[in-house]
């Protein structure tokens, strides 16, 4: 049963149904039901759309799209481009198709006959078939103005999108962990001038690290670090009674990858927490598909791009 509702068209303007008395109840059935608006759900919903289906995109607005000063790797932009303003560009394009999208958090997601029930803070829908989207949050140094950095492009969270405006710059790398030693090593390609800050202080560097450091020509300071200070486009680190100054800090804490509501479906997970799929983007539950950065490959804007292409053409062929 494709459906190409014109009646739940959201419009050119992206208006929202969650945006206020005019605008549209989200349709009860639909056959694709995305969660997460990103350039994977984004990306999925534009291809769905164009192939005729009934589309409702569920997105909690909180894309790692839009943390990107200015993203220096996206192909066909020589000088570069911001992420909100991607992200406004990817949304108003996807818009113009039928695609009825919600400002909202989807809580559940439970199986219903072939399909599935989606349901969110005062509202639910049923749809033949679900892609997950929902990305993956990185998780930042518990200290003031992490976000004023993020913003000025002195802390970063992602060597392969920025190493290259790295070269041959005074780097730090904070970290809790030896993902953190893996971290610095692979910026070393990228300069010689990199330190490694441990949370806890070198204490949590063993023998073994300390020698590959070492190896690489990778300082490590042996304080915890205390704190982060901004100052014009460099970034200080305080550790101890000691400050070290750096033209970029990259964060190495890990991610929280959003895979809980696959895995309560019984959606398998890598052994680092992505969801695992097939070459067409389905998980291990029938009928549910991931793309971008919740599921496993580079974290990357057109990997998740792809994905979200990918997974739209092989649900059409299934629905
Ligand atoms: C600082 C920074 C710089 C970066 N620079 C680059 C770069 O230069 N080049 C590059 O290629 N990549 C870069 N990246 C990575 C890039 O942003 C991601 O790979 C990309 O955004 C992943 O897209 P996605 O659609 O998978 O997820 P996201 O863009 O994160 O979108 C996921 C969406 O799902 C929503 N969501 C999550 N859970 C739910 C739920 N339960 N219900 C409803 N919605 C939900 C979120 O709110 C979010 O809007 C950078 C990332 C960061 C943080």
């Amino acid at each position: 049963m494709p459906t190409h509702p014109a009646s739940s068209r959201s419009g050119a303007s992206g208006a929202d149904a969650s945006a206020g008395p005019a605008a549209a109840a989200p349709p009860a059935e639909v056959d694709a039901v995305i969660i997460g608006g990103g350039p994977a759900g984004l990306t999925a919903a534009l291809y769905l759309a164009r192939f005729r289906r009934s589309v409702l995109l569920l997105d909690a607005a909180q894309s790692r799209l839009s943390k990107i000063p200015r993203s220096h790797n996206y192909p066909g932009f020589a000088e570069g481009v911001t992420g909100t303003d991607l992200l406004a560009m990817l949304r108003e394009q996807t818009l113009r198709y039928p695609v009825h999208a919600v400002t909202a958090y989807v809580d559940t997601v439970e199986r219903r006959g072939d399909g599935f029930e989606v349901g969110w803070a005062g509202g639910s829908a049923r749809a033949r078939q679900v892609l997950l989207a929902t990305g993956v949050t990185d998780i930042p140094p518990a200290m003031p103005y992490v976000l004023e950095a993020l913003r000025a492009g002195v802390l970063r969270y992602c060597p392969v999108c920025d190493g290259y405006e790295a070269i041959d710059q005074a780097v730090g790398v904070i970290a809790d962990g030896e993902a953190g030693v893996g971290e610095a090593l692979y910026l070393r390609h990228f300069t010689p001038h990199i330190t490694l800050f441990m949370e806890q202080g070198a204490a949590a560097l063993d023998e073994g690290a300390r020698r590959r450091l070492a190896e690489a020509g990778i300082a490590w300071a042996d304080e915890p670090i205390d704190s982060i200070r901004h100052w014009e486009e460099r970034i200080t680190v305080r550790h101890g009674q000691r400050e070290t100054v750096c033209d970029s800090l990259y964060c190495a804490l890990g991610l929280d990858i959003h895979a809980s509501l696959a895995r309560r479906l019984g959606a398998r997970t890598n052994d680092d927490g992505y969801l695992v799929i097939d070459d067409h983007h389905a998980t291990t539950v029938p009928g549910l598909w991931a793309a971008g950065d919740v599921s496993q490959g580079l974290n990357q804007i057109t990997v998740a791009m792809a994905g979200g292409a990918i997974a739209a053409a092989a649900m059409h062929r299934r629905l």
